[in-house]
């Protein structure tokens, strides 16, 4: 894989968000803070004692199910995708994110509010340059159901197929071509779904706790109960997933092949592109 590299990025000032978290349902605060080139991105914990610090990259992801979490020892922050994806769009490499629980804030279900957020702390370039990874040769993985390739190309380009037994979702394709704007217009603002029956069940076990029709589409036996944003915005959202569990190896150009695959595969692709090196 050959290399290219940019300037890095961190914020101009320090900014904050408030939410509620998908599965505790409780209140969360983040403080997102600039930091010097070749911090990376990380997450400091400040409700715990000595607050520890998770930097985001691929040898830390500690869970892939329903999303993707972070984590050494017993320390954790769950579902850092969608904000993942944000910075992504941003390009932002360098970050202190102080997180006061374990988990990120809902918001509307989809990475919107952390663009609005991000876009009024402000962009500075830094000194120090930023390796793009370059996919140099075919890689992909398969499972039962799930595929996931990267192939050698100009551009960071996804193609994603989803396929759904649920007579509303059905088979979703969308060719996407990576852009900031349009990442930020056509695919940030896809929120992420989920089924009734399986809500009730998570519930029942403790989970989605904070899971309401405000950030999240979801689906009710073969209706869709809130109106959708996109007529596709199913694998929107998929893209959105998959663009952001990738920034967790920095910025990629590639093709990717993607059929219905999710976090678990977009970590075994992550880990594979990180073992191969650049
Ligand atoms: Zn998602």
């Amino acid at each position: 894989m050959d290399v290219h590299t940019r300037s890095q990025n961190t914020i101009k000032k320090k900014v904050t968000i408030k939410g509620i978290g998908l599965h505790s349902g409780n209140s969360v605060k983040l403080n997102f803070i600039p930091a010097p080139p070749n911090t990376g991105i990380i997450f400091k914990r400040i409700d715990l004692e000595d607050q520890p610090q998770i930097k985001a990259e691929v040898a830390n992801v500690t869970s892939t199910k329903r999303s993707t979490t972070i984590g050494i020892r017993d320390v954790k922050v769950k579902t850092i995708e969608h904000l993942m994806a944000a910075l992504r769009a941003f390009d932002i490499d360098n970050i202190l994110i102080e997180i006061d629980s374990d988990e990120l804030p809902a918001l509307d279900g989809s990475a919107i509010k952390y663009v609005e957020v991000l876009r009024k702390a402000g962009l500075k370039s830094q000194d120090g340059n930023k390796d793009i990874i370059k996919i140099k040769n075919n890689l992909f993985i398969k499972s039962e159901n799930t595929y996931l390739g990267i192939f050698p190309a100009d551009k960071f380009k996804i193609n994603y197929l989803l396929k759904y037994e649920h007579p509303k979702i059905g088979t979703e394709y969308l060719e996407y071509t990576f852009d900031k704007k349009s990442f930020i217009e056509e695919i940030m603002p896809a929120r992420t779904f989920g089924f009734a029956e399986e809500i009730e069940e998570l519930k029942r076990n403790g989970l989605a706790l904070g899971g309401s029709l405000d950030n999240a589409i979801l689906l009710k036996d073969d209706k869709v109960v809130n109106k959708l944003r996109f007529k596709d915005e199913f694998v929107r959202h998929k893209v959105l997933d998959l663009v952001g569990d990738l920034y967790l190896n920095g910025p990629i150009i590639g093709e990717i092949i993607a059929i219905r695959s999710g976090h678990k595969d977009n970590h075994k692709i992550n880990q594979i592109i990180k073992k191969r090196g650049t």
